[in-house]
């Protein structure tokens, strides 16, 4: 299984998660030209992607998912609350449920409740058929709870929301009713909630930690790359970008 980001924060998300034949993209938060400007580095053609996987509805996550969908005939999966919330009526998905596991070519899939403030957040984990190997997708998350530590323990490879560092969150430009959207309990994950979560799970098989979703304007990367660093027991994270996302990473 291999994992490639095409941009990753509150300007637009977008993760393609790859095994065998099967492609499967995560979300997008981007115009059709810029996804497709974005996607060509990785030399895959948009009409070969077997499925999108949606989260929920926010803008960076759903706005270029249904015009993407219909202009390459892509199925999209997605929970009823989001399709309700973000498709027009009469547009085809097949529903995903949390917990119940689907089976897209080569890889299968696990949908995960999350707390976020949409109508029905998930967030995926991903488990490759023939050999095993898991990986977890976690962002737009407000807070930990004991279901998320159940589900992303275990795990061969994690990309993990970072979203804010505290201090720079409340002595930042955001006004004071964004702040508490963010910072609340159906928000995003701080540096602090997400480094939580690592010491919660076990990490004893985890060999790729992806550190995504990092605001711009509430965080650095030099913040939540030192602090992984120094827990010490995860790999050094990858750092996904907004505008970059990363390059193919093998799990
Ligand atoms: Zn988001
Ligand atoms: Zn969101």
């Amino acid at each position: 299984m291999r994992i490639a980001s095409l941009g990753s924060g509150s300007k637009g998300n977008a993760t393609l998660v790859q095994h065998g034949e099967t492609t499967l993209l995560v979300d997008n938060g981007f115009s059709l030209r810029k996804f497709t400007q974005r996607l060509e580095r990785f030399e895959i053609d948009p009409g070969t992607i077997d499925a999108v996987l949606l989260t929920h509805e926010h803008g960076d996550h759903s706005g270029g998912v249904e015009r993407l969908c219909a202009t390459h005939s892509i199925p999209l999966w997605t929970a009823v609350g989001t399709a309700r919330a973000v498709l027009s009526a009469q547009f085809e998905y097949h529903r995903l449920v949390a917990g119940q596991r689907i089976t897209i070519g080569d890889i299968e899939v696990l949908p995960v409740t999350v707390p976020h403030d949409s109508n029905e957040p998930l967030q995926f984990i991903f488990h490759q058929l023939d050999n095993g190997k898991r990986l977890g997708i976690l962002t737009d998350t407000g807070h930990i709870t004991r279901h998320i530590v159940d589900a992303f323990s275990c795990l061969d490879a994690l990309l993990l929301e970072f979203n804010y560092d505290v201090d720079m969150l409340e002595r930042g430009p955001y006004p004071d009713r964004l702040k508490q959207r963010v910072g609340g309990s159906h928000g995003h994950l701080s540096n602090e909630q997400s480094m939580d979560l690592l010491r919660r799970i076990d990490t004893s098989s985890l060999n790729c930690l992806i550190a995504a979703h990092i605001s711009e304007k509430n965080n650095t990367a030099d913040i939540v790359d030192r602090l992984i660093r120094e827990l010490g027991s995860v790999p050094a994270p990858v750092l996904a970008d907004q505008e970059a996302g990363f390059d193919w990473i093998a799990i």
